[in-house]
């Protein structure tokens, strides 16, 4: 087995801004945390450097006006109507190189979709793509171009069957919304609720419209929802899914913000949820694109998707952290010395009322979806 693991450090000369919860140097920490585990070094491992994308790639999904617009607010200052576009002080801010940024980020993507599509290995990894809020014409949720999208559409473009897995905590929503109306790809989010969390969006009634009816599917998680829920719904409905649509390419996005110790987020899941979900799209994905996500502390980001890594290069490693790792990452504010933790800090494992609720989620995908998804 062949994999690649795309990334640079030219990432880190852009920043969202002091107060912003989305830090770069989480990309830097896991690439660090990776490489201290000897995991860019195996024979089987390709380490690609990223390249920016091209202005073209990004017209498969957005419109010129908008790419318009970001590339004037490349130079750091706000013009025109770029409120009415998501872009602004708050969630969406407009730093020197956000264009630059954006063509790095989906560069990756799209370096990380050739690898697997040319056939040259099974698995590629971009830890700095999945920003799976933008839309066509508006930046939203952090995410300013959806590298996701673009990627999912060079792999339309190549002849490839594509299902999507969402795992971040917040709905898959931009990349839903670009495929509702297609059975060509099969998405597929589960997230906390949009009830309680942004963007509000991604109830398992959204199943898609027209020809793309049964080809978006949702598992909307209430807040406090643990490992063993989580892992009983996503059993219950991912596999089954992927088997009957049989994807050519199976593209994740890996968001870490589902922890109990997230700041953002309501989810309760530990790191040994998360493994165990990766293990499971390991042996469900034929071919594997996987990509980053959320992830707002930032040493869950750096050991989660280190463990991701490892999962995909069928790797075991040992819980103690490198102490050459620990010794710089703590100037980053990285304080852990564990990979994994103790099992015994984490929550509890079972919540009842969450378990009732999702049962009744799974059984309206199963009644809803499960007789239209098809090859
Ligand atoms: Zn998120």
């Amino acid at each position: 087995m062949k994999t690649a693991f795309v990334y640079t450090d030219d990432y880190l000369d852009y920043d969202y801004g002091p107060t912003h919860p989305l830090r770069i140097v989480r990309l830097k920490l896991t690439y660090d945390l990776i490489g201290a585990y000897g995991l860019l070094a195996l024979s089987s491992v390709q380490s690609i450097p990223t390249v920016k994308a091209e202005e073209k790639d990004l017209t498969s999904f957005h419109s010129e006006e908008y790419l318009n617009l970001l590339k004037q607010a490349n130079g750091g200052r706000l013009t025109g109507n770029a409120y009415c576009l998501g872009l602004g002080p708050g969630d969406n801010p407009i730093f020197p190189g956000l264009y630059d940024l954006s063509l790095l980020v989906t560069g990756a993507t799209l370096q990380a979709v050739d690898f697997v599509a040319d056939g040259k290995g099974e698995i590629a990894f971009n830890i700095a793509g999945g920003l799976h809020h933008a839309m066509k014409s508006r930046a939203s949720g952090f995410c300013y171009i959806n590298d996701p999208v673009i990627g999912i559409m060079r792999l339309l473009s190549r002849g490839k069957k594509v299902a999507y897995i969402d795992i971040d905590a917040h709905h898959g929503d931009g990349v839903q919304k670009a495929f509702y109306e297609t059975h060509q790809v099969l998405t597929i989010s589960l997230h906390e609720t949009g009830y309680t969390l942004f963007p509000g969006t991604g109830f398992e009634y959204e199943i898609g419209e027209g020809e793309g009816e049964g080809y978006a599917v949702n598992l909307p998680f209430p807040p406090g929802t643990s490992d063993d829920v989580y892992v009983w719904a996503f059993e219950e409905v991912v596999p089954e899914l992927i088997h009957a649509f049989q994807p050519d390419i199976v593209v994740t996005q890996l968001g870490v913000d589902t922890f109990y110790d997230d700041p953002l987020t309501n989810l309760r899941l530990s790191i040994f949820g998360y493994e165990r979900i990766l293990k499971r799209i390991k042996d469900l994905a034929p071919r594997w694109v996987a990509l980053g996500g959320g992830g707002y502390n930032i040493s869950n980001v750096a050991r989660a998707w280190t463990l991701a890594w490892a999962v995909m290069n069928g790797i075991e490693l040992k819980e103690d952290l490198p102490e050459s790792f620990c010794r710089e990452a703590e100037k980053m504010g990285f304080n852990e010395r564990k990979l994994r933790g103790n099992p015994t800090t984490s929550p509890d494992s079972v919540n009842e009322e969450n378990r009732v609720e999702m049962e009744r989620v799974v059984r309206y995908i199963k009644e809803k979806i499960f007789p239209k998804v098809r090859h």
